[in-house]
């Protein structure tokens, strides 16, 4: 059994007992534990403050990209060991591990570059100078600086490495140190990262710490130049944004929640046409990838009456051939939840959800592991399907819902979802689409638009880009991260500097 350390104020420390177990999920088999008890985080966010922060922000932005650079380029020489790290604790298929490692490895890259192209400053000007009267001798700026607090990253537990790595992107490129918790259900793959850049060499002190189990009492101790930024649970999200704390420092906190993302298919779209292929083959995918835990996967399918039973079919017939099991045979095409208390979640999810929607396709999946078959549910009821709209089963579920086809209840079906991260929509009718897009634009962070022209080019509905953002209203947290340069403002102060044209001019160069 491997007991995980938390790397704090520059060495690894264990905590006390009791310790938490971290299970192999295919197997259900404990493989690792570890513990937060008795330690000082207190100190461990001073460190941060004190140490890690001095140092980031006399780099200059092409500097700390040079740093992701370096951070980036560990994780993809390491690839092969990482993706067989991810497959024990958290039962990824290869392919499945690689969206994580490899999206955690893109990420810092994508910031690496945006700090060269950033350049040789420490701060930035925000806008133009701006006068107040004819002189131009008295003039405002805005500029930005960076926190001097820490970056509080905590994570959930599907993706310990691209969490862990686009979170740090952002705030080490924006100059504040990170001390980043991951989900502890599946740490191990964030412990191997941070345990790689240390053997190269690449943390410089106090800049990147870990927290490997409960967050124990870290929030005890947020300052008023910290800032928070939270994947999980909505639940989650609420209790850390009442921490007393946080409320009386008024620390921001980001949060990205649970969101129940659509996909929507318009009039226009026929049976067998290749945006309908497109579709199913979407949707399948994200019903399967990484068992269907990842925030951004497809859960409510609004389809029209006339396409819905050609849609189901199709369904039906791709997830029949999923073959879920174990992730280390090549032929496995679903690996198992990510662990024992997933799959219990999961479970009781389905059990709901069997309440109030039909269960039109349930995948076979093999005893023993934290496996669960592909799930495919049905239900007539619309907008007043309330269980499907305001529960998310975080598993491989999703459920078809026909529509009549109009863009008006199309809007209204997304906005239903209470605030969602992306959203797919499938049309080549420009007017229906208008009314789409605009309807569902304030309740999505990110809509994917699918028409015929770019059937074979498009990303995909669940891959988050770098460079757009990620995150959305309401139930889906209300957070913004990524976004390119949007991602750094979380970390920084904008601050009106109001003085004479020559001071302004030889301070802020
Ligand atoms: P979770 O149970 O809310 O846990 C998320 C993180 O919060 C974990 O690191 C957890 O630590 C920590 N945590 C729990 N209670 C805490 C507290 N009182 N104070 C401080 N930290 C605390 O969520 P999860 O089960 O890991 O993740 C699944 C959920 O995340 C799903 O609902 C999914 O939709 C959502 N999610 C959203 C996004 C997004 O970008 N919007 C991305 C991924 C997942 P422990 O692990 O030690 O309990």
């Amino acid at each position: 059994m491997i007991t995980l350390s938390s790397y704090l104020r520059d060495t690894w420390q264990s905590g006390q007992d009791p310790q938490t177990p971290l299970y192999d999920p295919t197997h259900k088999t404990a493989i690792a534990q570890t513990s937060t008890r008795g330690l000082d985080l207190a100190s461990a966010l001073q460190h941060a403050r004190t140490v890690g922060g001095p140092t980031l922000r006399a780099m200059t932005f092409a500097q700390r990209g040079d740093l992701l650079n370096k951070l980036s380029a560990a994780i993809h020489g390491a690839r092969d060991a990482l993706i067989d790290v991810s497959r024990q604790n958290m039962g990824t298929t290869r392919s499945d591990a690689k969206f994580d490692i490899d999206g955690a490895a893109g990420t810092l890259a994508f910031y690496a570059n945006l700090g060269k192209t950033l350049g040789d400053r420490t701060f930035l000007l925000d806008g133009e100078a701006i006068r107040f009267s004819r002189s131009a001798r008295f003039l405002g700026q805005h500029i930005l600086t960076p926190k001097v607090g820490v970056a509080i990253h905590i994570n959930a537990f599907n993706f310990p490495a691209w969490n862990l790595c686009e979170k740090l992107a952002t705030a080490i490129l924006a100059g504040v140190p990170v001390l980043a918790k991951p989900g502890t259900a599946t740490a191990w793959l964030s412990v191997k990262i941070v345990e790689l850049w240390l053997e190269q060499g690449l943390l410089p002190a106090g800049v990147v710490q870990l927290l490997v189990g409960s967050a124990g009492d870290l929030l005890d101790h947020v300052g008023p130049q910290d800032a928070i930024v939270f994947t999980g649970s909505g639940a989650t999200g609420q209790t850390i944004r009442q921490h007393p704390a946080v409320i009386a420092n008024s620390v921001p906190v980001n949060v990205e929640a649970d969101s129940l993302n659509a996909c929507v298919l318009a009039p226009d779209v026929a049976e067998g046409s290749d945006l309908f292929n497109m579709a199913v083959a979407e949707i399948a995918r994200e019903i399967t990838q990484k068992a269907g835990q990842k925030c951004t996967a497809i859960r409510r399918i609004f389809v029209p009456h006339e396409q819905a039973e050609a849609l189901k079919a199709e369904l039906v017939a791709r997830l029949g051939d999923i073959l879920v099991g174990d992730p280390a045979e090549d032929r496995t095409n679903l690996g198992p939840l990510a662990g024992p208390s997933q799959q219990r979640d999961v479970i009781a999810g389905v059990a709901e959800l069997s309440k109030h929607a039909e269960n039109v396709f349930a995948g076979k999946a093999p005893e023993g592991g934290c496996f669960i078959g592909p799930q495919l549910f049905w239900s007539n009821a619309g907008l007043d399907a309330a269980y499907v709209h305001d529960h998310e089963v975080f598993g491989p579920v999703a459920t078809v819902l026909p529509y009549d086809g109009s863009a008006e209840l199309a809007v209204q079906l997304v906005a239903r979802g209470g605030g969602s991260l992306a959203t797919s929509v499938y049309s080549d009718d420009a007017a229906w689409s208008r009314t789409v897009l605009l309807g569902i634009a304030p309740w999505t962070g990110r809509v994917y638009w699918a028409s015929s022209k770019v059937f074979d080019q498009g990303t995909g509905h669940g891959a988050v880009m770098p460079a757009l953002v990620h995150g959305g209203p309401g139930k889906a947290g209300g957070g913004e991260e990524l976004g390119g340069e949007r991602g750094l403002r979380f970390y920084w102060q904008r601050t009106a500097v109001q003085g004479d044209v020559q001071m302004l001019k030889a301070v802020l160069g």
